[in-house]
């Protein structure tokens, strides 16, 4: 398809609906610091930034924008789900945290807050995965909700205005339970790392490698593992792609 060609994605037509690209559970969640807790996926459709080297782009990429080139079809993407069925869903997983990823999941998070009421009648908590240029909404800061924020870095190519929202980030770190994970190359990318950890008194500081091959996450692993512990830093694989490899809905 063409960029002129572009897919309109649906519209979540009512308040208990949610715009979602897919749910798989029970797994892993992969990344940052629950990685290896059992846990059940939630994927928003929708992003505001369109970072080239996007691991989902099908959540958002109607004119392919990202390294993959490929124009998805939002139409056959994005389902429009009631949010019982969600927590119906999750449920049947039998897992006690549910992560909320995208796309960018805060987009959506008004929608959100039913499923999040629902869930935490049942005893299970919620990670929401979000790229950190969203304020949250109070009723989403709660005990049992833990936010892992991801800036962007130069490499994702969005320009600084875009994916630096200072007082997203500055409300993100005043929430009760939250992890900034930064998506990293090189060590050359700490340096990067370091000047927004400073600007904006980021903490904790998770620093996980970009890849979607082992072989790539082994590698930039080796490179960045001892400048990250020098900094003070913590450290995360991607499991599920160890795991499972570059496999959809794992
Ligand atoms: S913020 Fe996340 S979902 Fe959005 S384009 Fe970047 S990597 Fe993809």
């Amino acid at each position: 398809m063409s960029a002129q060609a572009a897919q309109v994605a649906p519209v979540a037509p009512a308040a208990r609906t949610l715009l979602v690209s897919e749910m798989f559970g029970p797994t892993v969640q992969g990344e940052g610091p629950s990685a290896g807790r059992r846990c059940g996926f939630l994927r928003l459709g929708g992003c505001n930034l369109h970072c080239s080297w996007c691991d989902t782009p099908y959540t958002w990429d109607w004119q392919g924008q990202s390294d993959t080139g490929i124009a998805y079809d939002a139409g056959a993407e994005l389902t429009v789900v009631d949010v019982e069925t969600v927590v119906a869903s999750v449920l049947a997983m039998r897992v006690d945290l549910l992560v909320v990823t995208g796309g960018e999941p805060l987009r959506q998070q008004r929608r959100l807050l039913p499923v999040v009421d629902m869930l935490a009648r049942e005893g299970v908590g919620i990670e929401v995965e979000t790229n950190g240029t969203i304020e949250p909404h109070g009723d989403l800061v709660r005990p049992g909700v833990r936010f892992n924020v991801s800036p962007k870095l130069a490499h994702a190519s969005d320009p600084l205005r875009r994916r630096i929202r200072p007082a997203a980030l500055h409300a993100l770190n005043h929430t009760p339970d939250v992890a900034f994970k930064f998506v990293c190359r090189d060590p050359g990318d700490l340096e990067e790392v370091a000047g927004l950890v400073a600007e904006f008194g980021l903490r904790p500081v998770w620093i996980m490698p970009e890849g979607r091959s082992p072989e790539v996450l082994q590698q930039r692993l080796t490179w960045l593992a001892d400048a990250v512990v020098d900094r003070g830093w913590n450290l995360s694989t991607r499991l599920h792609v160890i795991a499972w490899g570059d496999k959809r809905g794992a």
